[in-house]
């Protein structure tokens, strides 16, 4: 159970967040949690986060060490301060600031070469949606991002499949058009790799996650977590989300 907190909270606010999931997250072989913050409350959230069971995500990184590269965050320096996984490909970061599968790409490499796990976004518009456009795209959204990746660094890897019609906008998709996709992010896993690594690799899904909504959706099949923005900044709904079961 993955949380993005996107351009939200401070450091002050990380370690309030910290304060009031202390004790209340499952044990990380149950369900694993994860929140990925903005770069400037990393220092603050791998360090509460240390001792307790929750891993902690950057919400993007550069594909280089380091560099003249003004303003990016370099996964090397991730993995020294203590992350764990870093989120690419979000549909914010596609849209607002044209990352390209290309780039999203080299991320997922560099992430792992540095001893870090990607997790992977892909997801449809609306437009797409209405034209029977999904599967395709999204298919070509996963291929794209694991160009040249082993299947060992695959099974490792999370993917998080965000309509993006339904981020953030309080329309879920169905549990059913969930699955229907997530199912789809699998079987394209087994066509580029093989079945063990298409079993392997958990698939996540986002869009309007909450309390009410994850029992529903993480009973389907495919659907091992969920990416959840809005509902995971507070830490009641966090820890609800993460003791679902
Ligand atoms: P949301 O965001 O849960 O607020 O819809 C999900 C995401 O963008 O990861």
């Amino acid at each position: 159970m993955a949380g993005n907190w996107k351009m939200n909270k401070n450091p002050k606010e990380t370690a309030e967040f910290l304060d009031g999931v202390k004790g209340k997250l499952p044990a990380s072989d149950k369900v694993e949690t994860i929140i990925a913050a903005p770069a400037i409350d990393l220092t603050t959230l791998v360090a509460g986060a240390e001792g307790t069971p929750l891993k902690t995500a950057a919400e993007n990184s550069y594909f280089e060490n380091e560099g003249a590269f003004t303003g990016e965050t370099s996964p090397k320096a991730l993995k020294e301060m203590g992350l764990d996984y870093v989120v690419i490909g979000h549909s914010e970061r596609r849209g607002y600031f044209h990352e390209t599968d290309e780039d999203i790409n080299k991320k997922a490499k560099a992430i792992l070469a540095n001893g870090l796990l990607p997790i992977i976004c892909c997801g449809e518009s609306l437009e797409q949606r209405e034209a029977g456009q999904t599967n395709d795209w999204i298919a070509y959204q996963v291929a794209g991002a694991l160009v040249g990746l082993s299947a060992d660094d695959v099974k490792k890897s999370v993917i998080a499949y965000e309509p993006i019609w339904a981020i953030g906008t309080g329309k879920t998709a169905t549990a059913d058009q969930a699955q229907e996709v997530v199912a789809h992010v699998r079987a394209t896993v087994k066509k580029l790799y093989d079945a063990e690594t298409a079993d392997a690799v958990r698939i996540l899904y986002g869009g309007s996650v909450k309390p009410a909504n994850v029992k529903e959706l993480m009973s389907k099949e495919d659907i091992d977590g969920g990416l959840v923005g809005g509902a995971s900044m507070d830490p009641e709904s966090f820890v609800a989300l993460a003791n679902y079961q």
